[in-house]
Parts: structure tokens; sequence; C-alpha cells
């Protein structure tokens, strides 16, 4: 599940397999369904990320 952070005051929705960060939930969530059938990123969407952030 696409988890919401905050970071440097934005928030951040970050897709629960491969950590990238997305400043609109709509994208986390179309990245984590793809990671999660295909078992791997889409470049097409996580060029759109902010950043990967690590899981601490
Ligand atoms: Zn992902």
């Amino acid at each position: 599940m696409v988890s919401k952070v905050l970071r440097d005051g934005l928030s951040v929705y970050v897709c629960d397999r491969c950590r990238h960060g997305y400043h609109d939930a709509v994208t986390a969530e179309r990245c984590e369904t793809w990671c999660r059938t295909h078992q791997k990123c889409n470049v097409s969407i996580t060029e759109k990320a902010v950043g990967q952030l690590d899981t601490s």
C-alpha cells in the first residue's frame, strides 16, 4: 500500500515495493500496481519520481 510521508515539508507518496516517491498519489499507485504485478519498476513511471526513499 502506498504510504504518505513528509519530505522537505511536501507530501510524498511512496511505492511500498520500490520505495520511489511521487508528489501525486495516482502515480504512486500506478507504480505500486506495476511493481506488484511485474516484480520490477516501469521506467516511464519511475522517471516521474522525486527520489527513492530508504525504509528508515
Ligand atoms: Zn514501485
